[in-house]
């Protein structure tokens, strides 16, 4: 499984990123500008679950 990003829900507040532990995630902007959270190392992920969890807005799930 990997973490995948609803970007219609996402608002790129960090929170994903702040509480994986191998630094799966990264916020970017989109191409409107937008904060995202952007899997950018998805082969690292460990599948702890952590990002879905600390997702205010449930834009994460793993897939
Ligand atoms: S499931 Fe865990 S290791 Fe994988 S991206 Fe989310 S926080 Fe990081």
């Amino acid at each position: 499984m990997i973490p995948k990003v609803d970007k219609n829900i996402c608002e790129g507040i960090g929170a994903c990123a702040e509480s994986c532990p191998t630094e799966v995630i990264d916020i970017g902007e989109d191409d409107n500008g937008a904060l995202k959270a952007i899997i950018a190392r998805p082969d690292d992920c460990v599948e702890c679950g952590n990002c879905v969890d600390a997702c205010p807005t449930e834009a994460i799930t793993l897939e």
